[in-house]
């Protein structure tokens, strides 16, 4: 078996709970063409996903994972996905691949072939890129426009932000621009001065003692690790928010992270260019927290 491991799935309906699910994926050569020309997830990144992290043969949060891949979906009014096939092919791909060190699964629905009748699907799984460094030692980051304004998304429902769709387009650009002004990831922040996530990530701070994110709304997506450390710092009597947070109030908080699945909870450490406190005990408390199995 060799990286990445690569399943195409022939999506079944929704409703669907008659069907074998044994048959409707299949193994692929990764490195072999597999996806034809008119395939809309190229032609227009129409289409959404997910990455899920597998630590030590464990598949982290499948369920959540799976509930925000059927809420995108819904989102943009693709086929709903039938969680009874996607358990599947995320059991079988998780017996196939390296049983231990850390691996990103990837689940992708797509509106499929242009004119086609069908969505196209398929899950693959990769090695992790290293996160130690953003882990232990911090990232720098600087704020970035979004240009949208904070009620974009009930203006515009539209423009899909709350989904996690193929269109990433926008968020690598604005990385690049990070990494130009010499940072290693970006908060974006609407026109009128208040935190979004990162191109990859959910924004937590720790503002007077209380960890806080954005309030989930429409304009961003609902992160499966914030919501997963979320439930750990409030098992541990830690108070938390959800809720609307200046850019002003970033500036002062006593510290901030950008988590996501699979490089986890990477401190910020500069943000434009004023250095932050890394609190390397929360710190390692995360990220143990967040390597542990979970579901
Ligand atoms: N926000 C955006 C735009 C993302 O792309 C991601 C993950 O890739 C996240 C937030 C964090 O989500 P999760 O913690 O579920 O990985």
């Amino acid at each position: 078996m060799s990286l990445p491991y690569t399943l195409l799935i022939d999506p079944l309906a929704a409703d669907d709970a008659t069907s074998a699910t044994a048959g409707t994926f299949r193994e692929i050569d990764a490195s072999a063409p597999a996806l034809r020309v008119g395939e809309l997830s190229t032609q227009r990144g129409d289409g959404i996903f997910e990455t899920i992290a597998v630590v030590d043969g464990h598949v982290q949060e499948s369920e959540p994972h799976l509930a925000r891949l059927v809420r995108s979906a819904e989102i943009c009014d693709l086929p709903v996905p039938n969680l009874r096939q996607w358990r599947a092919a995320i059991a079988f791909a998780r017996e196939q691949v390296p049983a231990e060190g850390e691996l990103a699964m990837k689940l992708v629905l797509s509106r499929g072939v242009e004119h086609g009748p069908a969505p196209t699907a398929w899950l693959s799984v990769n090695a992790a890129s290293d996160s130690t460094d953003a882990r232990t030692k911090g990232i720098r980051v600087v704020t970035l426009d979004r240009g949208y304004d904070h009620g974009v998304a009930e203006r515009a429902p539209w423009l899909l932000l709350g989904a996690k769709t193929l269109s990433y387009a926008i968020n690598m650009a604005a990385l690049r621009e990070a990494h130009r002004r010499g940072a290693d990831d970006t908060i974006f922040v609407t026109s009128d001065g208040y935190v979004m996530e990162g191109p990859t990530s959910s924004v937590i701070a720790r503002i007077d003692g209380v960890f806080v994110t954005p309030k989930p709304s429409g304009s961003i997506l609902a992160g499966t690790t914030q919501a997963s450390l979320f439930e750990h710092i409030r098992e541990h009597d830690f108070p938390v928010a959800e809720r609307d947070i200046t850019v002003e109030e970033l500036r002062r908080a006593d510290a901030v992270w950008l988590v996501s699945s699979v490089r986890l909870a990477a401190p910020v450490v500069d943000l434009d260019g004023v250095p932050l406190a890394l609190d390397a005990e929360a710190n390692a408390a995360f990220t143990r927290y967040l390597l542990s199995p979970r579901d």
